[in-house]
């Protein structure tokens, strides 16, 4: 099922402005042509038409077909042009269409397309795993890297990483992996049982391990009602850790966390000290720090990564959407020498594997992209602290968005923000949950040739309306200006 071009679309080519060429002004009904040549509105889609031989996140909505990306734009089959302010779902950070990614991948499948880990190493993989660790700064000096498909493998593998080497250093009572309300560290059933996010994991309870989870600090709903702007509640949401390790008697093998926190509660910093805190609890317990920068990694937040904002230190990194910018599926477990060390003086195994963990077309786009990330200098693009950065442009843009009436709160670091929504700003009240106002404006946008990422159940993990914003680091400070202003539309649009 396709998207057909309308008569009044006609004149809306793919390079005019964001604004202003939209071919869907609010109101106006699309059609989609029908795999038996029916034309439907989409206002009368049902479900039966929205069926199709790809299991698609949602038989309740039609998708436009993408066909083309670059730059900051996606293009879909009609021809309409979207300028993607979230990257995707904050994935891209080098822009679409980039040649030099494709070329590398071809040439890398041209050459050798395959080979199993338990067989081969290969070249690709091994100095771009060098390069890695070099990314990640002198704290990972004398680690290793391990390449996977994707954000969630990696999360296993580091979960069971962590396991494996609390027994090689003879703790094998150290099993759990706590973790934090509020989070989210992938779809399987292991990064799910470390995971908050409510919406996402209710359903498959049943299935999961269940650790502890303790409190993420949320200074624009703290739970300590802050007078002091959150320069101290740090210590008491850290302290939390210390209770979870010391109920778990000897049993905590690790403790997981987002930096900054991705999608579930929309880019959130922590208050100063917590994350120094948290650092040194894990350390005296024994208990192996992982930090998960799946979303935050690879200089979205204007640093390598987003711990060196708070000078932290992890056992073990997990990274992905940005490595490969979406050009391939990639995922990487960054683990510290004394990681490493415990297996490589121990058993000598890693007693896990999957067929395609670093495959080769992957490491050869991931490369490419962390070539790219550097010769371009786009981490110090995402910056939001140096005036005139990209990074700084955005967060002085969105927080403009502050004088609208249901805008509650702007937050976030680099180029990765969140904007939560009320019903009245003074008590901070959110919209019933029923009226998805997030998602409202996440599709008054899409009309509007803007692609952001709405999320419900930032205050309790049911209410709560964001949009998380992650555009990609080419993005200009006027490319910024007109995706503000067609936010500022979309979001009065649904108020
Ligand atoms: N961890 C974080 C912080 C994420 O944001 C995500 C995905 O959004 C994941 C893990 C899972 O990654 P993937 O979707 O690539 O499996």
């Amino acid at each position: 099922m396709f998207p057909v071009v309308q008569a009044s679309d006609l004149n809306h080519g793919e390079h005019g402005g964001t604004r202003g060429n939209r071919r869907r002004p609010p109101g106006f009904d699309t059609h989609f042509v029908q795999p038996d040549n029916r034309i439907v509105a989409e206002s009368t889609l049902t479900r039966q038409d929205l069926r199709s031989p790809l299991l698609r996140r949602s038989f309740l909505k039609p998708y436009p077909v993408a066909v083309r990306g670059e730059g900051v734009y996606v293009w879909d089959a009609d021809g309409n042009r979207y300028l993607d302010f979230s990257g995707s779902a904050a994935v891209n950070f080098i822009g679409h269409g980039v040649r030099e990614i494709a070329d590398a991948m071809l040439e890398q499948a041209r050459r050798l397309e395959f080979v199993h880990t338990s067989q081969f190493t290969t070249p690709v993989a091994e100095e771009f795993a060098a390069e890695l660790l070099d990314f990640a700064g002198v704290r990972f000096r004398g680690g290793a890297v391990y390449f996977s498909c994707g954000g969630s493998e990696s999360i296993e593998t580091a979960l069971k990483l962590a396991r494996q080497y609390q027994v090689e250093i003879g703790q094998p009572t150290r099993y759990q992996v706590l973790s934090r309300n509020q989070s989210y560290h992938g779809s399987t059933l292991g990064a799910l049982s470390v995971s908050g996010n409510k919406k996402r994991r209710e359903m498959y309870l049943p299935m999961v391990c269940e650790f502890a989870h303790i409190g993420t600090p949320y200074c624009y709903r703290c739970d300590f009602d802050c007078a002091d702007g959150c320069r101290n509640c740090g210590q008491q949401y850290a302290a939390e850790l210390e209770h979870a390790i010391e109920a778990a008697k000897g049993e905590t093998a690790a403790f997981i966390f987002e930096p900054m926190s991705g999608a579930t509660l929309g880019a959130v910093t922590p208050p100063p000290g917590y994350l120094e805190s948290i650092a040194e609890i894990c350390g005296r317990h024994r208990v192996l720090l992982i930090a998960d920068e799946v979303m935050t990694g690879m200089g979205r937040t204007g640093r390598n990564f987003a711990v060196e904002h708070w000078k932290v230190a992890p056992d073990i990194l997990v990274t992905a959407k940005g490595l490969s910018s979406g050009y391939a599926p990639l995922g990487a477990v960054v683990a510290s020498k004394k990681v490493v060390d415990a297996i490589a003086t121990g058993s000598g195994a890693f007693l896990h594997g999957f067929t395609y963990n670093a495959h080769p077309l992957s490491v050869a786009a991931g490369r490419a992209v962390l070539r790219r990330i550097q010769s371009q200098n786009l981490v110090h693009a995402a910056d939001s602290g140096i005036a005139g950065m990209v990074g700084s442009v955005l967060k002085t843009s969105l927080e403009g968005l502050r004088d609208l009436d249901v805008v509650g709160d702007v937050r976030g670091l680099g180029l990765l923000w969140g904007v939560e929504f009320v019903r009245d700003k003074k008590t901070k009240q959110p919209f019933p949950p029923e009226r998805d106002f997030a998602g409202l404006a996440g599709q008054a946008a899409l009309r509007r040739g803007l692609l952001v990422y709405p999320m419900q159940g930032c205050v309790d993990g049911v209410a709560g309306d964001h949009l998380l914003i992650a555009p990609p680091a080419v993005i200009t400070g006027e490319q910024i200006g007109e995706a503000v202003d067609q936010l500022r539309a979309a979001i009065l649009e649904s108020t």
